[in-house]
């Protein structure tokens, strides 16, 4: 068999401590999970059902040096997240469960074209063209399951803008935890090792220029720093 154009890399995270790296196969993030985030969206939290919207694996860049501005929007903004990262699938997993299923965690921007996702809500369309953002799941190094002894179901969450705090708090406050993301998450689909899961944001998000500095930190799982460059040629 040869291909009939180059096959794209597989997407790859770094693990700390390991020489091994991550083969990303598919990014699932998590929307309005934390409640004073949904209130400066203007919506309220659904406590019936979390609700979902995915990226490309191929949309995901390290969180390290300079990563890119995306074209066609006024309104970029900055969502940091806590990250899963899955070493073992499964359908209808029980929340009993969940957490042996995971491989590691790292911290990640979940970056939106704000302006297109709000259009794309008040016309009721799919939010594609505002989260499935080229070089838009930025993500630092996984930290292996066994270095994280809290399973990060606790600790403050921040993002600085240019040295100044924007948004800042706890991943206790997850709406949904990471339990009840996998068990619910694996009844929609058969989940595989190398999905990501994206757990939402913290209130503070806010619109990022070409040259301002981005430093993300989760206590107990990590932390980086980016530049956002120019958008692509
Ligand atoms: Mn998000």
């Amino acid at each position: 068999m040869t291909f009939a154009v180059e096959p794209a890399p597989i997407p790859t995270l770094p693990i700390a401590h390991s020489d091994s790296v991550f083969p990303v196969r598919r990014i699932f993030c998590v929307g309005r999970n934390y409640v004073a985030h949904a209130i400066e969206m203007g919506v309220v939290v659904d406590r019936e059902a979390p609700f979902y919207f995915l990226k490309s694996a191929h949309h995901l860049v390290l969180a390290e040096g300079e990563v890119p501005m995306a074209p066609r929007t006024e309104d970029y903004h900055h969502e940091i997240e806590l990250v899963v990262a899955l070493g073992r699938g499964g359908r209808s997993i029980a929340q009993a469960d969940a957490l042996s299923h995971i491989l590691g965690f790292a911290v990640g921007l979940d970056m939106t074209r704000r302006d297109l996702q709000g259009a794309s809500k008040s016309k009721q369309r799919p939010w594609d063209t505002g989260k499935d953002v080229e070089s838009s799941a930025i993500c630092s190094p996984l930290k292996p399951v066994e270095k994280v002894p809290g399973m990060a179901a606790q600790g403050p969450i921040e993002l600085r803008v240019n040295g100044l705090a924007r948004q800042e708090g706890d991943v206790r406050d997850h709406v949904w935890s990471i339990e009840e993301i996998i068990a619910d998450l694996s009844t929609l689909y058969t989940l595989q090792p190398g999905d990501l899961i994206f757990m939402g944001t913290p209130s503070g998000v806010a619109a990022v220029q070409a040259g301002d500095v981005l430093e993300g930190s989760i206590e107990g799982v990590g932390e980086f720093r980016v530049t956002m460059a120019p958008e692509l040629a």
